[in-house]
């Protein structure tokens, strides 16, 4: 299965949709031939990911946008723009080299690690180091420090960075203070990654409407209502509300594996996987940066090359040991399930209401769901785990693989 982490969008199942009669779009399935909003009334439901790179160019283009936020995110500059051939030239004097440091960090991505603890730094240090940082752009701020992910304390240094940060670029106070997120903590849901996100909001064409204690209740014919009768009318509605993620594209296709057992049964309480890669009971059914490996807290080209590249030796092995079946234990399948909930407890994550832990979806079980325990860590125990003729899986060569 390589259907993707963030494959399966999700529209709320807001009452009235059926009866809107303009436009409206999920970010997570944009139209091919992209979508004109000049000239019209806009408003954009979520401050995600995906709303945080659409609403600047969403509002660049329409008369008005309103923007409709339950929770503020920590975003930081892309600075995308053309890479510096001397950094490239860099880079490919030995790119072998380059990519196997990437497969063998923390997050797939080669950078300087951190030494120092956020409160070993004295403010000064710490803000040189976060400005250096934010210069760099994108997920270089997350590792400014060793413990920005695991201490509170260490984390509010860098939260509150970026609410300066925020402070500074947006002239509204107001709308700056919404702005800020402030209910959990720094990076623990997806840190988001903008070109100009915070500016928009100093445009006049650009509203933002806090429903956090004030829900859109209902999508009108003209339009949406918040939960005290508010209404708003829209040309086009953009939905920027996410993806029932990692499991959500498998749930949906009717996943059988032994004596008829569900995917979505065996996974009623949440995913269980061993390594990511399988799931006890479904023998050869192999998930590429499944639930339980690092998938969404890496960099998923790294990711999904690791599995590709594990599954390719797997399929290889097999054929060569005449084997019809690989299937994951069960005993080993506890084992990782314990172990990735373990490595995720040290952390904060657990402390957002992410949709790492399903959050976003009504019902969905509250599970830690990637493997936080770092790309190169990950990569090492796969391939012990090979080198072991596949400890952990039962390997059964009643059909050669061969003879099919
Ligand atoms: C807003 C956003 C920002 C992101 N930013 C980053 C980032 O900065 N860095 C990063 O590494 N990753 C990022 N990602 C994650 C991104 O999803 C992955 O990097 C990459 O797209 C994963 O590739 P994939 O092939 O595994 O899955 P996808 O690209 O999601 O492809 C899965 C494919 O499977 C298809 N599919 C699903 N179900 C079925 C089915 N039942 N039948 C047939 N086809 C099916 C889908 O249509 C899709 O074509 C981001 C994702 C989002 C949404």
């Amino acid at each position: 299965m390589a259907t993707g982490c963030l494959s399966a969008a999700r529209v709320p199942d807001f009452k009235g949709l059926d009866s809107y009669k303009g436009e409206w779009y999920h970010t997570g399935e944009w139209p091919h031939e992209g979508v004109d909003f000049t000239g019209k009334t806009v408003g954009v439901i979520g401050t995600g990911s995906s709303a945080i790179q659409s609403i600047p160019l969403i509002a660049a283009q329409a008369k008005h946008l309103t923007v409709f936020q339950r929770t503020a995110n920590f975003s930081v500059p892309a600075h995308n723009g053309p890479i510096d051939e001397e950094y490239k030239a860099k880079i490919l004097q030995d790119y072998t080299a380059f990519r196997r440091a990437a497969r063998a960090s923390q997050g797939g991505v080669v950078r300087a690690p951190a030494e120092k603890s956020a409160l070993e730094a004295t403010p000064e240090e710490r803000q040189r180091e976060f400005e250096i940082r934010w210069e760099i752009g994108g997920f270089a701020i997350g590792g400014a420090f060793i413990d920005l992910a695991i201490n509170e304390e260490a984390n509010a240094t860098a939260a509150e960075f970026v609410r300066s940060k925020i402070r500074q670029t947006v002239k509204d106070p107001a709308t700056a203070e919404l702005l800020c997120p402030r209910d959990y903590p720094f990076a623990t849901k997806r840190l988001c990654v903008d070109t100009g996100y915070f500016e928009t909001f100093n445009r006049d064409n650009v509203s933002l409407v806090d429903v956090k204690n004030n829900p859109v209740s209902e999508i009108t014919k003209t339009g949406l209502k918040l939960q005290d009768g508010t209404a708003y009318d829209f040309d086009a509605i953009v939905f920027a509300t996410g993806f029932d993620a990692m499991t959500g594209a498998l749930s949906k296709i009717d996943i059988q594996g032994r004596g008829g057992l569900k995917l979505n049964e065996k996974w009623e309480h949440g995913p269980r996987t061993y390594l990511g890669l399988q799931a006890a009971g479904f023998p050869n059914l192999f998930t590429i940066t499944g639930p339980g490996s690092p998938s969404v807290l890496s960099n998923m080209i790294v990711s999904i090359e690791q599995h590709v590249d594990w599954i390719t030796d797997c399929l290889e092995y097999l054929r060569e040991h005449e084997t019809a079946t690989i299937e994951a234990t069960t005993r080993a399948e506890d084992e990782w399930v314990d172990h990735v909930n373990t490595v995720a407890s040290f952390t904060l994550y657990p402390k957002a209401n992410s949709w790492y832990l399903g959050a976003n979806v009504p019902g969905k079980p509250r599970v830690f769901m990637p493997y936080i325990g770092g790309v190169g860590n990950y990569a090492q125990k796969c391939d012990q785990v090979a080198k072991e003729g596949y400890e952990g899986f039962a390997l059964d060569a009643k059909e050669p693989v061969s003879a099919r």
